[in-house]
């Protein structure tokens, strides 16, 4: 409704083209990548300047916003912009070497770092909630976690000694910015899916962008339609209106033959969990009356529903944690077995960090469908042995429709992004390409992140919750070129939870913008090995011995 609309808020939506306003394509790429965090195809309540993950957002006001653009239109090529918390803060001299805008999230000295603290200090507009891509610019829509979603199921398969998901039904809660991937990531492994969702808006957003192939309020119907679609090995994904802390308990109740369960609803953030008996309608405003006595009625319905989880996993399902931290917060809800099932990063992922591999993603600045394709085609003729990338890049072409500016998600390791980069940079250059193009990554990520609920849980030395990782990978960016370097506290499973990095760099054709590409992109993931070479793991130390990286005491 119009009165409901927070002043300032309109609509947004990046420039496209190869013209630009700025007085330099790293300024003209960050402008148009926060512009595309909020371009209402993108972001899940741009009116709220909020991207995804519950509440983190892309700018801290209006106000903060405008100023931003305004300052990157104006900033010089041997500038720096740095922005704390959403708000553009200082200018200052740099060189063109040095990243265009460098930026600090959420970030609060230890004892400090709580939830209700957090929040005190937002009231006061001191901070702001970036989660991982909203606050540094690189969020592109729930592309961006399709593919380590479809990866994580199809090691699912593997595990349950399956060559896909045919014949198997999986229950998740969430289909948000993020979660709304699960759908599609299950489909794409031939597998049948219920997907539970308390905001009816979120599953009629996934049907029209092609995540979810149908939903319903009717729970009986959904699961009818589910169970025929396993009993056939048919691909189907079906979303239901209803709240996970009551559904998943129903349906252990009821027997019904699942497979797998996993949960993306943003549980990191008690406020931003729907605990049963508060109407979905009081939402809002239940939560701001009483803070603290909704977070105890969140982490209630929570431990409801992580109980049903390990229900099922006692009946034989495979159930793993989705990156929400729902079993700590289902804990602090009462209930004792909440980690009796592991995070998705320690059962299906760290092979793959070990070797710096990680979610990679590039967008096309020209706005072009057809640049992303002609990337697509590179990246295939760069890496012609490898079958999983070929399998995705297949899978992707045809299947996902592009939220705001095209782009791409691909996960790459150490030695490998750096070709792609480089290529693309050639590929601007020789006019192949109809404009620049951006290259990040999610935070995260093999070395840019200490999150002990989460990447880190359960690393082979313990070192879960040591946070100079993250912190040197921010630096050695800034020292390599990127175009801008962000660090943030709290994305992913909440505040005092995680301290995490991204870097984001422009190929816009030029030599210079080669040169940083071949450091930054190869740095980057290097420092994921280093920090696995560090911790132990077999692979990261043949992986540094095989592709030349220095580490001092290997
Ligand atoms: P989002 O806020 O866009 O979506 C969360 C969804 O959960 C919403 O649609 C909301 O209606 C729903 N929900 C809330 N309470 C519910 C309940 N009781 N029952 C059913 N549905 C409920 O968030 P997102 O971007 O989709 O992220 C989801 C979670 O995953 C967050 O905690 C986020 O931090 C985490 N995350 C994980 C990864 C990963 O790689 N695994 C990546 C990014 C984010």
């Amino acid at each position: 409704a119009a009165a409901a609309t927070p002043p300032g808020a309109r609509t947004v939506r990046a420039a496209r083209g190869a013209e630009r306003t700025a007085k330099s394509w790293g300024a003209e790429a960050a402008k148009r990548m926060l512009m595309n965090n909020l371009d209402p195809e993108v972001a899940e309540h741009p009116e709220d300047l909020v991207v995804y993950g519950g509440t983190g957002k892309a700018a801290r006001s209006w106000e903060a916003y405008d100023a931003i653009v305004r300052t990157l239109d104006e900033l010089e090529p041997d500038e720096t912009l740095l922005v704390q918390s959403g708000k553009p803060v200082g200018v200052f001299r740099t060189h063109e070497w040095a990243p265009r805008v460098l930026i600090a999230n959420s970030n609060l000295v230890g004892d400090w770092a709580t939830w209700p603290e957090f929040r005190r200090l937002e009231e006061l507009g001191l901070t702001m909630y970036g989660q991982m891509t909203a606050g540094s610019w690189i969020y592109i829509g729930t592309q961006g976690i399709l593919q380590g979603t479809y990866e994580t199921f199809a090691a699912v398969a593997r595990s349950l000694d399956r060559a896909s998901l045919a014949g198997t039904l999986t229950l998740t809660g969430g289909c948000g910015g993020m979660g709304g991937a699960q759908p599609l990531a299950v489909t794409m492994n031939d597998g049948a899916v219920l997907v539970v969702d308390v905001d009816e808006s979120r599953l009629t957003r996934r049907v029209e962008h092609g995540y979810l192939d149908e939903y319903t309020a009717d729970l009986d119907a959904a699961v009818a339609r589910v169970v025929a679609a396993k009993a056939a090995g048919e691909a189907l994904s079906v979303g239901v209106v209803g709240n996970a802390a009551e559904v998943f308990p129903e349906l252990l109740r009821r027997g019904t033959p699942i497979d797998i369960v996993t949960d993306q609803t943003s549980a990191h953030d008690p406020l931003a969990y729907l605990p049963v008996g508060v109407a979905f309608e009081d939402w809002k405003a239940a939560a701001s009356a009483d803070p603290e006595g909704f977070t105890v009625r969140a982490r209630e319905s929570m431990a409801a529903h992580v109980a049903a989880m390990v229900g099922f996993q006692d009946a034989g399902a495979a159930v793993f944690d989705y990156g929400n931290s729902i079993r700590r917060e289902a804990e602090l809800g009462g209930f004792d077995r909440a980690f009796a099932f592991p995070g998705f990063v320690p059962a299906y992922i760290r092979p793959l960090f070990a070797e710096g591999k990680g979610p990679f993603r590039w967008v096309a600045l020209s706005g072009d469908p057809e640049d992303i394709a002609k990337t697509d085609r590179a990246v295939a003729e760069l890496f012609p042995e490898d079958a999983a990338l070929h399998r995705w890049l297949d899978k992707a072409a045809r299947q996902v429709h592009f939220e705001g500016l095209p782009a791409r998600i691909c996960w790459l390791g150490y030695q490998e992004r750096h070709l792609a980069g480089l290529k693309f940079n050639e590929m601007v250059a020789s006019g192949e390409l109809s404009g620049p193009i951006v290259i990040g990554r999610d935070h995260l990520d093999s070395g840019s992140v200490a999150s002990p609920y989460r990447e880190t849980e359960a690393m082979a030395d313990g070192s879960d919750a040591i946070a100079d990782w993250p912190l040197l990978n921010a630096l050695l960016n800034t020292a390599s070129g990127a175009s801008w370097v962000s660090l943030h506290h709290g994305g992913g499973v909440g505040i005092g939870r995680s301290i995490h990095a991204g870097q984001v760099t422009v190929a816009d054709g030029t030599a210079l913008a080669a040169e940083k590409i071949a450091r930054v992109l190869t740095n980057d993931p290097g420092t994921g090995v280093m920090r696995h070479v560090d911790a132990g793991y077999e692979r990261a130390k043949e992986v540094a011995r095989e592709r030349g990286l220095k580490v001092p005491m290997l």
